[in-house]
């Protein structure tokens, strides 16, 4: 199915959802926000989840009641794309941390893992078949194992940034801060089958 006719779910409790929402909508995609629970009863192909503090959005999530719907239809293989903090939310596995949130991606992962130096850094790396693809990292996790199901798309410093399994699709930067959409027209073409 073409771009254009998907319509995603984005969750927009906090960090940088408005820049997915604008990439998406750059390749035509129409966007809702999911906001609180009754938000989940509308109609929608896959979901966002975007970068900001993992800590906080795992909060919200329990407190307005979407943790455990939303748990529940990313289990039932509702195509997912997470960015960052996203990325943290769907690892079944945190390295240097006691909570744990969807825990639906076969991964560990270790939250602002790239140090003060590293902390926020640009580069341009492989995604897949592509080369030259524009990454920004803004205290990124890394993600430091993952399982026999998960293919690796993207790595810095032989380190896996982004992962798929099955419609999981995950990364540790943020192509939505950047004009490169090639990333969302993956998750909209290939992910969203
Ligand atoms: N450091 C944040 C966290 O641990 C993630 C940062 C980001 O999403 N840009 O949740």
């Amino acid at each position: 199915m073409p771009a254009a006719s998907r319509k995603i779910a984005v969750l927009a409790l906090q960090g940088d959802f408005a820049e997915h929402e604008k990439s998406l909508q750059a390749l035509g995609a129409e966007t809702l926000e999911i906001r609180q629970a009754s938000d989940l009863s509308k109609d929608f192909d896959g979901l966002v989840i975007p970068g900001g503090e993992s800590t906080v959005m795992g909060k919200l999530l329990r407190d307005l009641s979407l943790f455990a719907p939303l748990r529940e239809r990313l289990s039932q293989g509702l195509p997912v794309m997470a960015t960052c903090a996203g990325l943290i939310l769907l690892a079944r596995r945190i390295a240097d941390d006691p909570a744990l949130h969807f825990a639906t991606l076969d991964v560990t992962v270790r939250r602002n893992a790239y140090g003060r130096q590293l902390g926020s850094f640009f580069t341009r790396g492989a995604f897949g078949a592509w080369e030259d693809v524009p990454m920004s990292f803004i205290r990124a996790p890394s993600i430091v194992s993952a399982g026999a199901g998960v293919t690796v798309l993207s790595s810095f410093q032989e380190q896996p940034t982004a992962v798929r399994q099955g419609r999981q699709l995950a990364m540790a930067f943020h192509p939505e801060l950047l004009s490169d959409h090639r990333i969302h027209r993956y998750f909209l073409e290939e992910v969203c089958r």
